[in-house]
């Protein structure tokens, strides 16, 4: 079995969790290296191939699924494809811990294949208002997509139980501190 463990992060779009994401890839005593994902949605402007995400056309994104290059994938939303790619996370977890921000089916499709060398955090919004409140103010979808994103939202908040571990990411602060703990308490006790 691989060295490095999987920390897989999942929530709602909006509920901040990148932003844990980011705090958690900060701390270098956990030896964190994020899994960068493929995705066949537009590049935004302030994002780089390779960085962020691999970018790929559909046709590109067809022939990994054909030839079975991703550990799993979704249709996240209608049209447009994420996933991860198997090689690159094998590679990683060589000599990382490994960390993924992914949407909540696909954190759970994780979870089954790494087990008990996974942990996986489900991030809530404290509330559907708040969550809304918080698409519109980062200024990054237009109303259709936010619209197309709460409406998910409600459909992934059922699916919490699935995770070993629910913050409720209401203080920045408090959900930074809070993941930092259980983060460390999975990959070193
Ligand atoms: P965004 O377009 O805002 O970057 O991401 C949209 C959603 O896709 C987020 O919930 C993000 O975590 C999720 N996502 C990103 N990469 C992957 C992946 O590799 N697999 C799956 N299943 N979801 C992903």
């Amino acid at each position: 079995m691989s060295k490095g463990k999987c920390i897989i992060l999942c929530a709602p779009s909006g509920s901040g969790k990148t932003t844990l994401v980011r705090h958690l890839l900060d701390q270098r005593d956990l030896n964190l290296t994020f899994s960068i994902s493929a995705t066949t949605r537009k590049t935004r402007k302030d994002e780089q191939n390779g960085k962020d995400y691999h970018f790929f056309n559909i046709v590109e994104f067809m022939e990994k699924i054909d030839n079975e290059h991703f550990l799993e994938y979704e249709e996240v939303y209608s049209g447009v494809f994420y996933g991860t790619l198997k090689d690159s996370v094998e590679a990683l977890l060589e000599d990382h811990n490994v960390i993924f921000d992914i949407d909540v089916e696909g954190g759970i499709k994780l979870k089954r294949i790494y087990k008990e060398d996974a942990l996986a955090v489900f991030v809530k919004p404290p509330s559907i208002q708040e969550l809304s409140n918080r698409l519109y103010s980062r200024n990054k979808d237009s109303k259709e997509s936010i619209d197309i994103r709460l409406a998910k939202a409600k459909i992934e908040l059922l699916k919490e139980k699935d995770f070993d571990e629910i913050i409720i990411n209401d203080n920045l602060k408090s959900a930074e501190e809070l993941v930092y703990n259980l983060v460390r308490e999975f990959l070193y006790n």
